[in-house]
Formats: C-alpha cells, sequence, structure tokens
C-alpha cells in the first residue's frame, strides 16, 4: 500500500469510528485505539503535506487561531420564525395559510432547538464555508470552528446535491453547560447565562483547539439551493440523515392539526427529559411547492411557524438581597425570596448580576418578581409584577461598604461590577486566594483541601499563599484532628507543588481575569515572569485572548510594588517563574519576525507551519497590517496577497522559501 494509500484507509476508519460514536452510540473501538489511529493518521499527514486535506478526521481537534472573522454575505438569506403561543394563534395560522393555498395541507413538527444558528456551505460533497447568522444577511466565517464538531460531516456519503446549504442548530448538551459553568465560577470567571450564549459564544473562539473540547452538536433543519433534488420538507430531512448529518428522530409528519396540538403536548411534556435545551416546536408546510408558494414576508418565511413554551416562571416576593465577595474582591448580589417551587425544584435564590441589572429591572424591596430557570444553575429574575407593588417598596441601595471588611467598594469605569479593594484585609478574598491556590487546576496541593486552607488560616500560620512554603510540621501537629502523618503529608505536597509548571503557577497567583486559558497563552508568548512584569500594554494585547480589560489588569497587578515583593517570595521558596526546556523553542532564528499563511498550502498544514514559527522564536499574526514581515503565500492566494503586495513592506513567501529560510 502506499502511503497516500493509508492516509485515505485511515481517514476513512476513523470517520467510521466517528461515526459510530457520535450517530448511533456505538463505540466499535476503545478510545485508545482511536488515539492510535488518530496519531498515525497525524504523524503520516504531517510527513506528508501534499495529501493534505482540509476535510480531514485530524482537522477535528483543532489547532487553528482565527483573531478577526471575515465576514461573509449569505446567498440566501437567513430569516427569523414568526412566534405563536397558544392553539388559538395556531388555528390562525393553519386557516390563514390554507386560505392562501386553496388546499390541504401536510405539516413536518420539529423541535426548536435552542442554541447559534448556522448556514454551512457543502460542494462536491465537502464542507467547504460556515457563516453564523449575523443579521441574516451576512454573518461571520466560522469555517475552522465548525470543523471540530463531530456529529457535523466534513464530507457527505451517499447521493448528494452538487452545491447546498444546510442550515442547523448548533447546540450544547445541558450538562457540559453545568459543568463548564461551575468551573467558570470557581475561577472567578463570568457565566454563561444560558445554552444559546454558551453555543454562540463557543462558535467565536479564537482558537479552534477550544472549541473542539466544547461538546458541541449540531441538528439540520433546512437544506437550500439551486433546484435541489427533494420535494418535502419530511423527505429532505430523511436523506440528511443518509447523508451523514445527525437528525434527531424527533421529528413528525402530521396530517392535521389536531396532530400538530397533540405533538405539542406532547413535547412540552418530553422536552425536560431532552439533554439540550428546546424553547418550542417549529411547524413547517410539507410540500416545497406549497412553500415557494406562500414564500416570505420581509423577516420571516409563511410556511413555517414557531409555538413558543411557556418559560417555567414564578412569581415570589423578593425579601432581601445579600451580597457575596468572591477571591478577587468581586461582589456579586444575589437576592433572597421566599421559597417558590418551580421546575421541580424549591427555589429561595435568583441571580441579579449587578447594580445596572437591579436598575434597568427597577426591582425593589418587597416586590413581587417573575423568576425563570432556563439552563441555568441559579434562576434568574426576569421581570417584577407592577400591579401589586406597595406604594412604600424601596429601592435598592446598592452596597457601598464591603459586607465582609467594611471598606467602601468601588467599581472601574466601564465594568459592571463592584469591588472591594481591600485585598490584604478582607477575609473571604484571603481565604478564597488560599483555595484558589490549593486547587486542583493551580497548585494541586492535594493534602490541603479548603477546609485545611481555612484551619490553617484560623490557626494564624496561613495569611497569604506564601506562607504554604514557610509551615513548619510542629506548627501545625497541634491543629484539630492533625496527626503525624496528615502533617507529614501536608509538608511533603507543598513541597512537590514547586514543581507545577510556570502557567499553574501564573493561574494559581490568582491576578484578576486571568484564568486557565489566559494564563497558558501568556507564558507561552513571554516565557518568562519577568518578560510579562515588563510588558507593555501593547504587547499583552498582541497575545491571542488578551484585550485590553485583561492587558489593564495584569498591569495594574504588577504595578504595585507589594506583589513584586509577593512574586520575588514565591521565586524564593523556588517556584517556576520561567517556562519548562522542553516547551522552548529550538532556535530564535525568526524572533522579532511575524508570519501569515495564505492560499492553500500542499508542504505543510496551517497548524504545523505556525508551530514552526512559534519554535523558531517567530510570532504568527492573523491578518495583514504594516506589522506584518512575511507572508507565505500558497496555492490560490486571493485577497490577503493583493493586499500585502499593497502594503508593499510585506516580503512574500513561497512555502519552499519559508522551509529555506528556516534550515539557513
Ligand atoms: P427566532 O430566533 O426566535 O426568530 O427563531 C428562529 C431561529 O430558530 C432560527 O434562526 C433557527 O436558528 C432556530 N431553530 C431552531 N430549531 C429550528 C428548526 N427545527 N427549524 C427552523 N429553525 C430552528
Ligand atoms: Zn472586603
Amino acid at each position: 500500500m502506499t502511503t497516500e494509500e493509508r492516509i485515505h484507509q485511515l481517514r476513512e476508519e476513523i470517520n467510521q469510528h466517528n461515526y459510530a460514536y457520535y450517530h448511533q452510540d456505538q463505540p466499535t473501538v476503545s478510545d485508545f485505539e482511536f488515539d492510535l489511529l488518530l496519531k498515525d493518521l497525524q504523524r503520516l499527514e504531517a510527513e506528508h503535506p501534499e495529501f493534505y486535506d482540509a476535510n480531514s478526521p485530524s482537522q477535528r481537534v483543532g489547532g487553528m487561531v482565527t483573531k478577526n472573522f471575515a465576514t461573509v454575505p449569505h446567498e440566501y438569506r437567513m430569516y427569523s420564525l414568526d412566534n405563536s403561543y397558544s392553539i388559538e394563534d395556531m388555528e390562525e395560522w393553519e386557516k390563514r395559510i390554507e386560505k392562501l393555498l386553496g388546499e390541504q395541507v401536510q405539516f413536518v413538527c420539529e423541535l426548536k432547538y435552542d442554541g447559534a444558528s448556522i448556514s454551512i456551505l457543502y460542494e462536491n460533497g465537502e464542507l467547504t464555508q460556515a457563516v453564523t447568522r449575523g443579521d441574516g444577511v451576512q454573518g461571520d466565517e466560522i469555517t475552522n470552528n465548525i470543523r471540530t464538531i463531530k456529529t457535523i460531516p466534513l464530507k457527505l456519503e451517499g447521493d448528494y446535491p452538487a452545491k447546498f446549504y444546510m442550515r442547523g442548530e448548533i447546540t450544547i448538551p445541558i450538562q457540559t453547560f453545568q459543568q463548564i459553568n461551575a468551573e467558570r465560577k470557581e475561577n472567578g470567571q463570568e457565566l454563561y447565562a444560558n445554552p444559546r450564549n454558551f453555543a454562540s459564544g463557543s462558535l467565536k473562539l479564537q482558537d479552534n483547539t477550544e472549541v473542539a473540547k466544547r461538546g458541541l452538536q449540531c441538528f439540520p433543519y433546512y437544506f437550500i439551493g439551486n433546484q435541489l433534488p427533494y420535494t418535502t420538507q419530511w423527505e429532505m430531512l430523511q436523506s440528511a440523515h443518509k447523508l451523514g448529518f445527525k437528525v434527531p428522530d424527533s421529528s413528525k409528519l402530521c396530517n392535521s392539526l389536531e396532530e400538530v396540538l397533540a405533538f405539542i403536548a406532547e413535547w412540552d411534556v418530553k422536552r425536560k427529559d431532552l439533554p439540550y435545551e428546546t424553547d418550542g416546536i417549529v411547524i413547517k408546510v410539507n410540500d416545497f411547492r406549497q412553500q415557494e408558494e406562500l414564500g416570505y414576508t420581509s423577516k420571516s418565511p409563511r410556511w413555517a411557524i414557531a409555538y413558543k413554551f411557556k418559560a417555567e416562571a414564578a412569581e415570589t416576593e423578593l425579601l432581601s438581597i445579600d451580597y457575596q465577595v468572591g477571591r478577587t474582591g468581586a461582589i456579586t448580589p444575589v437576592a433572597n425570596l421566599a421559597a417558590v417551587s418551580l421546575a421541580g425544584t424549591v427555589v429561595r435564590r435568583a441571580s441579579v448580576h449587578n447594580e445596572d441589572f437591579i436598575r434597568k429591572m427597577d426591582i425593589r424591596l418587597g416586590d413581587m418578581v417573575y423568576v425563570e430557570k432556563g439552563g441555568e444553575i441559579i434562576p434568574k429574575i426576569v421581570g417584577v409584577n407592577l400591579d401589586v407593588r406597595q406604594p412604600d417598596a424601596q429601592e435598592i441601595q446598592f452596597m457601598q461598604h464591603c459586607p465582609a471588611c467594611g471598606s467602601a467598594l468601588v467599581r472601574k469605569e466601564g465594568e459592571a461590577q463592584h469591588y472591594c479593594p481591600n485585598e490584604k484585609g478582607c477575609s473571604p478574598q484571603i481565604i478564597g486566594r488560599l483555595e484558589h491556590f490549593v486547587s486542583r487546576k493551580a497548585m494541586d496541593i492535594e493534602s490541603i483541601g479548603s477546609e485545611t486552607a481555612l484551619l490553617l488560616h484560623e490557626a494564624g500560620l496561613v495569611n497569604d499563599v506564601t506562607d504554604f512554603y514557610a509551615l513548619k510540621k510542629e506548627a501545625i501537629l497541634p491543629l484539630d484532628r492533625m496527626a503525624e502523618k496528615s502533617a507529614q503529608n501536608i509538608i511533603d505536597s507543598v513541597e512537590e507543588s514547586k514543581k507545577q509548571p510556570f502557567e499553574k503557577v501564573l493561574y494559581a497567583i490568582g491576578i484578576r481575569h486571568v484564568g486557565e486559558t489566559v494564563s497558558k497563552k501568556l507564558v507561552k508568548h513571554f516565557q518568562t515572569i519577568d518578560r510579562i512584569m515588563a510588558a507593555t500594554m501593547e504587547e499583552l494585547i498582541s497575545v491571542d485572548d488578551i484585550g485590553e480589560k485583561i492587558a489593564l489588569s495584569i498591569k495594574d497587578y504588577f504595578r504595585q510594588e507589594e506583589h513584586q515583593a509577593f512574586i520575588q517570595r514565591l521565586r524564593d521558596y523556588g517556584l517556576n517563574f520561567e517556562m519548562g526546556e522542553a516547551d522552548k523553542p529550538t532556535s530564535t532564528h525568526l524572533e522579532g519576525k511575524t508570519f501569515l499563511f495564505t492560499g492553500s498550502l500542499t508542504k505543510f498544514t496551517r497548524a504545523e507551519a505556525q508551530k514552526m514559527v512559534e519554535q523558531n522564536g517567530g510570532k504568527n499574526v492573523s491578518s495583514i497590517s504594516k506589522n506584518l514581515n512575511y507572508l507565505i503565500a500558497g496555492e490560490k492566494a486571493g485577497s490577503k496577497l493583493k493586499k500585502a503586495e499593497e502594503i508593499g513592506t510585506v516580503v512574500v513567501l513561497t512555502e519552499d522559501e519559508f522551509l529555506t529560510m528556516l534550515t539557513n
């Protein structure tokens, strides 16, 4: 077998395993075997860039960064749907269309998947472009991100139209949503409000390796193109399945409005057990000839309507507002409610986000408020029943002083959140920082959990995280529930933690807005704490995923002498403040130079090329500007090449010339 044949065979085999796993829920190999196959393929593809294929299953794991998503017009506009909320609305709609058509109508009922809509172009059976809905007329091109979603076929099976757009909804499993929100909460990051925001947020991530990890799914609901071979919606859904899409089997062909209403009633109950969110049912005229005849209003098709389920809401009294202090000093207001039953659980608290939210909603103490529960962990207040507001209902005076330490709260311009500035003396902040520092994703000091951290703090042994490294066994032993062995464990695991790599240390020290990902990116870019501390705003912002807010927070942090001394103490204890040798670049050949790749590359993949640049000390950028030094143009290079030539200072290289540059 030639290498090319082997590559094709591996791709085919991996595709089949993927299909069995994601479509049929019947894995045909173990994860381990699967990884071996994939590694094999990745290795061969790396050795033989001439067989590059953007739709190889190896592309599903990511490795691409898109800094700016291009705006792309939709060839066919992406419409909204008209909404209906009652049986009467539905009856009216049916009458209206039967009158317009003058004949009987069959309907297809589908769930209304709650996520972000997508339009994916397939040409000759290959996925070639994916664009978000945007404003319906144009959207953002997010092809690289979409390729990582496992239930979206990169190549179609069977009998496919030569060119068409698949319209579908990208959703997130509720469980994944809750899990990721819980992690974000732990990291002091802002939570996603609902699975819909999560889905659209995920689609716009710059690094598609992150997208690949988010468990997104795609549910197709429409094909559009020139002279497609389908005559009905139902036939099209069936064939979507045959082409390799994951089509939910909840959809139903209905012969009458009665059947439609029965479907709605059935799913109003059953939807609560689905692993993803739905907010209604979409009812479509089945026959494409009839669809065409009915046409569109300026906003939505006349041949379809959404029936919206009533969100699960309850009305209850707002008793008071509590203010919680996080480890970074961020203040979160939480409403205390008179207990009320909602979607099967008793609710006593609801999120009210920040002061602006309270003002905007005009929530007052003693008000009867509506609380709703979507996929969120904590329910939210969605409105106030003004009819029953008491004339003396008091406006909420947002807390001016920290509930824990009494310091005056501050609110920075442009930020919605209040902060307690008393970093050193505010106990929830102190304890929060200790807990964060020892946590698994940070220094991973296993023998010190939250409880032990608190115990050590209350005993006066640990006030800031540097104190962990000064702990003596004799001092720990007399504490409650401590024995020789547990005390020794603490000493040992604190010692062991000195081996944690720099990126974990940087995350552990808990700079506001520096989560796991940002910390990794900083380390990769700057390599040492000294360089990070010396970085200008501009240099910080030039790093992927780092915007002004994060950059400001980093500058702010290191500007303070206290923090500089704090870092020095940790350094003296032997923690890692430099990138490990293994991760460091192999040469400084390309130092200070910037690179961008365009067109279709034949000698290596884009990811490989970018890695080569990094390993030789160069930097990848994502768009053409005066700051770009080299543009490597593959075949069919288009607008970027033109733009580079216009700028004049950009050196354009062929792939071979780039490779030569690396070795000379
Ligand atoms: P809306 O955003 O409320 O106007 O509803 C229209 C959106 O519903 C479309 O843009 C789709 O993204 C989404 N949608 C979800 N499920 C379906 C479905 N089965 N058929 C059509 N649209 C759907
Ligand atoms: Zn405080």
